[in-house]
């Protein structure tokens, strides 16, 4: 089993720390009036390609999410506070995420992890998947635990070490690391 120093990894956020398919489902239903999605029935990253509501709506919810993540009852990922805790223990906690908007974010992750000092937060909103790899390694980080599998190909190809969050968007084999839940990600780590 591969041990990996705290300093070494970094995480995306979406999808990893924060449960975002389930807000979009909360805003859907809410919202929309959308009542008939289940997180198992989405099986691509792209929602316009798995569910039968408009593109426009998809648009419209994401968009929501992005621009205000508290106000869409977004929630960490079961195990997620607690491992990220103590990895800031070691060194601040690095997150690399496709939003275009950065502060909303931020904000979000400051709240739901009080206990670590905003400074050990680091965040890098890149607007785009496909600047993911140059930005890890410009950070010097080497692991990347990450829920797209396009994007973790890409990581891949630039001979760094993506690490596939399990999802029901992410099946398929994979030549990369697969964990299925914080548990996992603590298991790896060389904490202490
Ligand atoms: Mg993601």
């Amino acid at each position: 089993m591969i041990k990996i120093k705290p300093h070494e990894i970094a995480f995306d956020i979406d999808g990893v720390v924060a449960d975002t398919m389930s807000s979009f489902i909360k805003v859907a239903r809410k919202e929309f009036g959308i009542n008939s999605i289940r997180k198992e029935q989405i099986t691509s990253y792209w929602l316009e390609k798995c569910l039968n509501i408009p593109e426009d709506t998809v648009k419209a919810i994401i968009d929501r999410i992005l621009e205000n993540p508290f106000s869409t009852g977004l929630s960490p990922i079961e195990g997620a506070v607690e491992t990220l805790e103590a990895i800031a223990e070691c060194c601040p906690v690095y997150f690399v995420t496709a939003r275009p908007l950065r502060e909303p974010i931020v904000k979000w992750l400051h709240t739901v992890m009080r206990t670590i000092p905003p400074d050990r937060i680091i965040v890098e909103a890149t607007g785009r998947h496909d600047l993911k790899p140059q930005v890890l390694k410009e950070l010097g980080k080497r692991y990347f635990v990450e829920d797209h599998l396009d994007t973790c190909k890409a990581i891949h190809s630039c001979g760094l070490k993506p690490i596939v969050f399990d999802q029901p968007w992410n099946q398929g084999t994979v030549p990369f690391l697969r964990i299925t839940d914080w548990e996992n990600i603590g298991n790896l780590l060389e904490l202490d």
